[in-house]
């Protein structure tokens, strides 16, 4: 896909000092972009720091499922991503077996994904923001939280009147305030540390690692998922490889780990994405030779492991949050819905709610995600067991029925008609799961 029209970049010097906004969003990525999108759709003031310039490079898998496209549908995108490569379904490799499985018919959402760097999505998603009327500063950088001094807050985050940011290209430092402020800074979230939120380490976390590579197979009509990686020693990891087709010439590649637990925490992912890359199917091509540059990497923040989210006057979003799917490692979706979800609490709260409407948050949080995160997190103390994983996986390659429940049930895509009995099978794993041990 071509690129992203250039977005207005403000200079600190056009800027008053201590601005004071209704809203400050920290981080342009899908969570405080579509955060900032939906304030500014709704009339707020709202101000986002991004301390890239887009378009910028963002290590992830560019794999959108039916969940993302319907929120960029929502924010009027759809049309921009003609250009990128659409895909419709999942080709799950395990076992020796092969199994195509397309995405599903569902009221709510579409049965085609895209597969788009996040170089030309993020800007694109930034610049929508900026055209409903937020102000963006991109290439600035929130140094550190302007905290209230009043007494501690009970959510143990501390009350927020801004940032102090920083314009990276002049160095020049300002204050910028806001009645509110939305965290969405990413998987390290050093904002969000410093007003207290913190990952519970007995909750899943991914580690996964992508390169580009160019391949014949990059206009194929599905993305490819190979459930049974393994380290040179031929163990089972709990994990996945994928092959993601961008329909420009390359494919994106890479591999994702979870390292719950302790067993898993030594692997290196680099050898096992050289391993996994010598081990895929040769009709793709995937050899050094066909690499463009090394892999890079980051982590996967999984199953709302972050809080709390909700402070006095604060809100943590996308993967400060640790909203990605422990299911399937996806987190774009997670990052433009929980964004959206923010920007609805705060809405309320700029309206005369306060506080009690901000933590509405919270509450929506849980009704989109509670019961199914804890039966992910279940799901992921299962698998870590690579016994029960060759079980649960093996079995389910025998069964293309099975493997497509499996798959909307990963991908968060149940129609309503069938949430009353997942929910059902949901409790009852949830009440099995206690009789696994918990990660060492
Ligand atoms: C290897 C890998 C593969 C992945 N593959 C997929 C995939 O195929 N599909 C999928 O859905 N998800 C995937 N994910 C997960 C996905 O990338 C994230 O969940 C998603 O980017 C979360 O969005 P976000 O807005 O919360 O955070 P980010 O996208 O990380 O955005 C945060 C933004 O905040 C900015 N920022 C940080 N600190 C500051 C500061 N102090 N001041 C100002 N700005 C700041 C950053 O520059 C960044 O632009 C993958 C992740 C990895 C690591």
């Amino acid at each position: 896909m071509s690129g992203v029209s250039d977005p207005t970049v403000m200079t600190p010097e056009a800027a008053p000092d201590n601005e004071m906004h209704d809203v400050l969003v920290i981080g342009g990525g899908p969570a405080g972009s579509s955060c900032a999108y939906w304030l500014a759709e709704a009339g707020w003031d709202v101000a986002l720091v991004e301390k890239k310039v887009f378009p910028r490079e963002k290590t992830c898998g560019d794999g959108l499922t039916p969940r993302s496209v319907r929120q960029i549908a929502d924010m009027g995108l759809e049309d921009s991503l003609s250009g990128a490569h659409r895909y419709g379904g999942l080709r799950a490799h395990a076992f020796g077996k092969v199994m195509d499985l397309a995405w599903p018919s569902h009221p709510g959402f579409p049965d085609y994904g895209y597969v788009i760097t996040r170089h030309d999505l993020d800007g694109l998603v930034n610049q929508r923001a900026a055209e409903a009327g937020a102000t963006i500063w991109q290439g600035t950088e929130a140094i550190e939280p302007i905290l209230d001094d009043g007494p501690a807050d009970p959510s143990g985050l501390a009350g927020c009147r801004g940032a102090l940011v920083k314009d990276k290209a002049t160095g020049q430092r300002r204050e910028i305030r806001a009645r509110y402020v939305v965290v969405a800074d990413g998987s390290n979230s050093r904002f969000g540390r410093a007003i207290g939120a913190s990952r519970n380490r007995q909750q899943p976390m991914g580690l996964a690692l992508r390169g580009y590579y160019t391949s014949p197979g990059h206009e194929e009509p599905f993305i490819e998922s190979h459930l049974d990686i393994r380290t040179a020693d031929g163990e089972i990891v709990p994990g996945y490889g994928w092959i993601f087709p961008l329909g420009d010439g390359r494919v994106n590649v890479g591999v994702g780990l979870l390292s719950t637990d302790k067993r898993w925490k030594g692997i290196n992912t680099g050898t096992l994405m050289d391993h996994f890359v010598a081990w895929a199917p040769k009709e793709w091509e995937l050899s050094p030779a066909t690499a463009l540059g090394a892999p890079t990497g980051g982590k996967l923040p999984m199953g709302l492991s972050v809080g709390p989210r909700v402070g006095p006057n604060v809100l943590v979003a996308g993967d400060a949050s640790g909203a990605v799917n422990p299911f399937n490692g996806e987190g774009i979706a997670y990052g433009l819905e929980t964004g959206r979800l923010a920007a609805a609490s705060i809405g309320e709260a700029l309206n005369g709610g306060g506080t009690t409407s901000l933590r509405r948050y919270e509450e929506r949080l849980d009704e989109a995600y509670g019961l199914y995160y804890e039966v992910a997190r279940t799901f992921i103390r299962v698998i870590s067991d690579p016994r029960l994983m060759r079980i649960c996986v093996g079995t389910g390659m025998y069964s293309e029925t099975l493997m497509s429940w499996i798959l909307r049930i990963m991908a968060n895509l149940l129609r309503p008609d069938e949430i009353g009995p997942a929910e059902a099978a949901y409790r009852a794993m949830a009440r099995l799961a206690a009789l696994v041990p918990e990660p060492a």
